[in-house]
């Protein structure tokens, strides 16, 4: 039995984005009891006060799409070819699932402390997020709640094919889809077009390489279970596949067009009758300006890179502007995407794309939650609502990076007065110079 009384905060309540002062916030396991002035709420008995003495109370960020196992260090492991061969061959033991398995429960309490307090894991290597979504659940490790695909289905050579299974054809990629089910994924994560890690080509990264036939046997699988299917699509027409095969999440995203956000918002094949677009430009920003030294990546993955960025800046404005629901990941994993800086992605979708700080607030939280799915348990602060919420020394509408640097969290039943994170200096420093006019 927890319960809690915030008293004396500002409150975004994430319904809408306009300061509440004075406000209390009683929570009961894992729960919002009740929300009101600070002058009405008057019996705390039984709480554990905290007084937040005017400090910002808003609720957790949703990160809707990462991978679990690499801190986000720059790693040859994330760029395709032997080296990669080898550390999976390396992974796929005893020894190697233990070492990952730790490295997972690190990376979702940086999350956590960080204050994210949902994320969607979008790609996982032996069904081990799923392990990790159950603890979380039981309480036994404190985490994030874990939304989990389990491994990404993906043709011969297509993209992710190291976090991924292997499936050609509509019957392959309804076995692969099937077996997923069966471990109890939460959604279903395809690759119908290339990626800017694997390609060999500039140009490559965006390329369609699933059929039609094959993205609309995943989505009919997946609906008939209840479950939504996210494909990563980095080119115009590899979008469009998707989306008229019944995708409901496109991940990354390119140049959109009227077809295309007619689709968006009007999906007949989708699990809603609609889908959404969840962008990372995170990952795309920093391979496009870092040394390709730091970041092993080399000169035909930033020329993907920034065809990619170029073609997810065009496709966010656009779906904005039409109402299309953009949600927000980092894609955490990814050289230099760590996964305490999910702020820098509501940085940069401010920056590059646009939106405004209240406009990117709301994807990370209210619209991300409505995307998923989850949006009767969490994404706005109300009551009866899970108590997943942050506590921040600034308004984060007046200063975004104040989210850099939480001052508590709580997700569910998980309080944490004192965040901790491990920050890995290279990445900060590396992050700090790119130059922004130029990305
Ligand atoms: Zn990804």
């Amino acid at each position: 039995m927890s319960k809690y009384a915030l008293v004396n905060c500002n409150l975004l309540d994430g319904c809408n984005w306009k300061v509440k002062p004075s406000m209390t916030i009683l929570t009961e396991d894992g729960k919002i009891k009740k929300i009101g002035n600070t002058a009405d709420i008057k019996d705390l008995s039984g709480y554990k006060t905290i007084d937040l003495n005017g400090k910002y109370v808003m609720p957790g960020l949703i990160n809707a799409h990462i991978h679990l196992p690499l801190s986000g260090k720059g790693s040859k492991a994330t760029s395709s070819g032997k080296s990669q061969d080898r550390l999976l061959k390396l992974l796929d033991t005893g020894m190697g699932h233990a070492v990952l398995m730790s490295m997972m429960k690190k990376n979702i309490s940086a999350q956590l402390n960080s204050g994210v307090t949902t994320c969607r894991s979008m790609g996982d290597l032996f069904f081990q997020d799923i392990v990790l979504r159950d603890k979380v659940k039981k309480g036994e490790i404190q985490g994030p709640r874990l939304l989990v695909a389990g491994p990404i289905v993906t043709p011969t050579g297509g993209h992710g094919m190291a976090l991924g299974v292997i499936a050609d054809g509509p019957w392959e990629v309804r076995k692969v889809v099937r077996k997923n089910i069966h471990e109890q994924v939460d959604v279903i994560k395809i690759a119908n077009t290339g990626g800017v890690t694997d390609a060999r080509k500039v140009g490559e990264a965006g390329r369609p390489t699933m059929t039609y036939e094959e993205v609309a046997a995943a989505c009919e699988e997946a609906h008939k279970a209840g479950l939504m299917v996210a494909s990563h699509a980095e080119g115009t027409e590899g979008v469009r596949t998707a989306l008229k095969a019944g995708v409901d999440t496109i991940e990354h995203g390119a140049v959109l067009d009227d077809e295309m956000i007619e689709l968006f918002l009007n999906n007949p094949n989708s699990l809603r009758g609609y889908s959404s677009l969840i962008p990372t430009l995170y990952p795309a920003v920093t391979i496009a300006n870092l040394d390709p030294s730091i970041t092993y990546m080399n000169e035909i993955n930033i020329k993907n890179s920034i065809l990619v960025y170029e073609g997810m800046i065009q496709g966010i404005k656009k779906a904005i502007d039409k109402g299309v629901k953009v949600g927000m990941g980092t894609d955490a994993s990814m050289s230099f995407v760590t996964h305490y800086n999910t702020w820098i992605e509501l940085d940069y979708l401010v920056k590059f794309a646009g939106l405004s700080p209240e406009q990117a607030l709301s994807n990370a939280t209210r619209v991300n939650a409505e995307i998923l799915g989850i949006d009767d348990e969490t994404g706005t602060l109300e009551e009866g609502k899970s108590s997943d919420l942050i506590v921040l020394n600034e308004n984060p509408l007046d200063n975004i990076k104040t989210l850099s640097k939480v001052s508590m969290v709580m997700a569910g039943d998980n309080f944490i007065s004192k965040p901790k994170i491990k920050t890995i200096s290279e990445v900060d420093k590396a992050i700090d110079s790119i130059n922004f006019q130029e990305a």
